[in-house]
């Protein structure tokens, strides 16, 4: 019996999903996968990314990559949430965070918010965030791992990272080539499908050299090469919910003082800047609409709201928000910006490329070819798992009050049905329905509903099954547990510096 031939996986685009694909492959594919890796040097990558969500972790974990080796080589830094300024605009002083992990505890069948509901509304003052560990440690900059074991109650603490997304894939480069990746530089001037079911065959590079496979995985980034300008997959736009069409981003160098373990989001008259502090440099950037920001007022407005001195002249990015069609189209597979794009508010890309490589491995094709079912299957998880994250950005500018035209018109437009439905349980009694195939839990929605003003009428009946003191004790008991956990915390530039301090940066300015 002879043995069926590994199927040839060609990974075209180098950038990090290119190379968080390659990594993964060959850490789970084994001798079934010949991978192979074609990037231009020429083109190069986006350059910008640094925000993650906790999940990043799993990929990490997945890999056997050691963390704090992992944060040392890349510049990481520790995130314990995202802090929001100035998206409701109640007052000039109005922000909230979305902290990771839990906020207060539940208590018989209902979740912390219910009885947090009912005690305001009985005139209790304790803020919503006095009860998350996350949040409290945030303000303090504190930063420490949760020692969170099977014996102990749970910290309620979860966290992700801030990183230099290239050093990142450079990272995973070694990884990958380490374990039989081959890489081809080049560019990729052609695409070769066949005549008789339209898949790819082969890519033609510049050379001449032709690399053929079984199957693609387009990393290309926003022109999505194969699965747009092969295959034709077609790409929803979402820019009349999410109107934001244009980024300018610049790094500074770390101001001294304390390392924020979170990302900033400060809304701006026509969209929003973030602050990403890593290790050697702070990441910034402006994401807005270019019909109501013109790109050198963006750029203005960018350098005059920054806390260190720019290592770079702003660099403009363009995008439209949305999503292709199919992410799986014939025997190509598209992953990173070739399946879309949702602007970083809640640092959702990277955890999309990792969802779709997991998806990608779920759904392998064996020696029998590609599964019409399988490949319907995994473009019908992507699109339930886009359209929810879709609808948790419109949240934060629906929600609001802020008087510009830019927030005025998105706040008027029709919002998608399935948010609909969401702000209308929440109005109702407080509730919070996750779908099976949502990213952000309950406790994500509920901080971005409270904090965005988004008021319940009521709260579910069953709260109101404590007494007056017997709640007071509870909401009292949680937020107790909350500031103890994130009090314990050292200061988070301290245990970056125990823990995983990188080398110090060859170049303080950016190219
Ligand atoms: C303004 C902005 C801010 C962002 N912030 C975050 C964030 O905070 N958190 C987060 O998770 N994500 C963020 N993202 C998204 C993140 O940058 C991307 O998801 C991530 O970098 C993956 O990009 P990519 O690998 O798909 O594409 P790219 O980085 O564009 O890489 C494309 C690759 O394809 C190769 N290529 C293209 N054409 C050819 C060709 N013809 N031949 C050969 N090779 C080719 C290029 O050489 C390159 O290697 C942000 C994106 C933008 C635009």
């Amino acid at each position: 019996m002879t043995e069926a031939p590994p199927t040839r996986v060609v990974i075209v685009g180098g950038g990090t999903a290119g190379w968080m694909a390659a990594a993964a492959l060959a850490r789970f594919l084994g001798p079934t996968g010949a991978i192979r890796l074609v990037e231009s040097d020429e083109i190069g990558t986006v350059g910008v990314g640094e925000a993650t969500i906790p999940q990043i972790r799993l990929f990490n974990e997945g890999l056997g990559i050691d963390e704090d080796r992992f944060l040392r080589e890349c510049q990481g830094t520790f995130k314990l949430g995202i802090e929001f300024v100035g998206w409701g605009l109640r007052s000039a002083a109005d922000r909230y965070t979305h902290a990771f992990g839990s906020v207060g505890r539940p208590l018989g069948l209902l979740p912390f918010h219910h009885y947090w509901l009912r005690h305001r509304a009985a005139g209790g003052v304790t803020d919503l965030w006095a009860a998350s560990a996350g949040a409290r440690a945030a303000r303090e900059n504190r930063f420490a791992r949760p020692a969170d074991g099977p014996n102990k109650p749970s910290s309620g603490v979860s966290y992700a990272f801030h990183f230099d997304a290239s050093l990142y894939a450079a990272f995973l480069r070694r990884y990958a080539e380490a374990r039989g990746v081959r890489r081809t530089e080049g560019r990729v001037s052609h695409v070769e499908t066949r005549r008789e079911d339209g898949f790819v065959e082969s890519v033609a590079l510049d050379d001449g050299e032709r690399v053929a496979g079984d199957l693609f995985v387009d990393c290309t980034g926003f022109r999505g090469l194969l699965i747009e300008g092969a295959l034709r997959a077609g790409y929803d736009d979402w820019s009349r919910w999410l109107p934001c069409d244009r980024a300018m981003a610049v790094p500074t160098a770390s101001p001294p003082g304390p390392l924020a373990p979170y990302t900033r989001a400060t809304a701006r008259e026509a969209g929003w800047q973030w602050r990403i502090p890593l290790q050697h440099r702070v990441g910034n950037g402006l994401v807005y609409s270019s019909r109501h920001l013109r790109d050198d007022r963006a750029a203005d407005l960018l350098l005059a709201n920054l806390d260190g001195e720019p290592l770079a002249d702003p660099r403009p990015l363009r995008f439209t928000t949305g999503r292709r069609r199919e992410a799986w189209r014939g025997n190509v597979v598209a992953l990173g910006l070739a399946a879309g794009f949702m602007e970083p508010l809640e640092s959702t890309s990277i955890h999309l490329i990792q969802t779709g490589i997991a998806r990608l491995l779920q759904f392998f094709p064996g020696r029998e070819g590609i599964a019409a079912a399988d490949r319907a299957e995994f473009n019908r998880q992507s699109e339930g798992e886009w359209t929810a994250i879709r609808d948790f950005l419109i949240l934060h500018y629906h929600a609001t009050e802020r008087p510009e035209p830019f927030w005025r018109d998105i706040a008027r437009a029709p919002i998608p049905d399935t948010l609909a439905a969401k702000l209308e349980l929440f109005r109702g009694n407080g509730r919070l329905v996750r779908r099976e195939d949502e990213l952000f839990t309950e406790v994500g929605w509920l901080q971005v509903m409270v904090g965005q003003g988004v008021e319940p009428r009521g709260h579910h009946p069953l709260a109101d099954v404590p007494t007056p003191a017997q709640l007071d004790e509870f909401v009292r008991l949680c937020a107790a547990h909350a500031g103890q956990v994130a009090g314990a915390m050292p200061d988070h530039r301290a245990y970056l510096a125990h823990h995983c301090a990188a080398a110090p940066a060859p170049f303080a300015r950016a190219s």
